[in-house]
């Protein structure tokens, strides 16, 4: 049987991110994916031009079908949309014995929000204490913790900050700074900096989604979290080198490469 993995996200109905970029993520990385839809995105290389969240009932019965039949090996988490639905899926994260990738998402690269600023707080206190690896970027780092992050020497300070509300781990995309792609993984007392070379393509819509994915998919394949990391920033260098256009906006990651 393959190690299945979970994600627990929103649907970008252009297949760039999202749901869509995990399960593509997943197959590339030959594990098993299954979905909890959260949320509906009507989405292209434009921007979201709307979107549904689903009632929590809706989620936890998905959640549950897939965890108490099939199983899990590891579970990731997108797009949350509301703090009921944070505070939801947290507390079903808490009773599955499998690690949990955390992607806090909260605006998407066109600056759509994709969780109510009032589920903030909820993703402070209640979903980064139950992850194994918190990925966000510097957006959400400033959003979650109030460090805003201006220089590589700065990523220390944000990864303490969001090691603060529990997660075991922190991952710092530093993604949006000039010059290397730099990536700072802690646990608060091993650090791993990864490094990778600056792709100049603009189509990159889907890579938070993509590394969050592929580290879940390398932790159900048995790698520690450092081995994980490092696995799932290759292969999302890989991705962004072959983003493609598609449409008249920022294209898609490829999961082809
Ligand atoms: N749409 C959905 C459903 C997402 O989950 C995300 C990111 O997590 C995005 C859009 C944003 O993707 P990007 O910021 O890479 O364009």
């Amino acid at each position: 049987m393959p190690p299945r993995v979970l994600t627990v996200a929103g649907s970008d109905s252009g297949g760039g991110a999202g749901i869509q970029a995990d399960l593509k993520t997943m197959l590339a990385l030959g594990v098993h994916g299954m979905s909890v839809v959260t949320a509906v995105t009507a989405q292209n290389s434009l921007g979201v031009q709307g979107a549904w969240e689903l009632p929590v009932e809706a989620v936890r019965a998905q959640y549950r079908s897939v965890v108490d039949d099939i199983g899990v090996q590891a579970v990731k988490t997108g797009m949350l949309a509301s703090a009921e639905l944070v505070e939801a899926v947290a507390g079903l994260i808490s009773a599955t014995d499998a690690p949990a990738v955390v992607d806090p998402v909260g605006v998407s690269k066109h600056g759509d929000p994709l969780l109510a600023a009032s589920a903030l707080e909820s993703v402070r206190t209640e979903l980064l204490p139950v992850a194994t690896v918190a990925t966000p970027n510097l957006d959400e780092v400033a959003q979650l913790t109030g460090v805003r992050v201006e220089s590589e020497a700065q990523l220390r300070q944000a990864a303490e900050a969001v090691l603060a509300y529990g997660p075991r781990w922190v991952v710092i995309k530093g993604g949006h700074l000039a010059g290397e792609a730099v990536d700072l993984l802690t646990d608060g007392s091993e650090e791993h900096w990864l490094r990778a070379p600056r792709h100049d393509n603009r189509h990159t819509h889907g890579t938070g989604c993509t590394l969050a994915s592929a580290i879940a998919s390398h932790l159900a394949l048995g790698h520690t979290v450092p081995e994980a990391v490092r696995a799932a920033k290759e292969y999302v260098t890989g991705a962004i080198a072959a983003g493609f256009a598609l449409g008249g906006g920022i294209g898609p990651v490829d999961h082809g490469w």
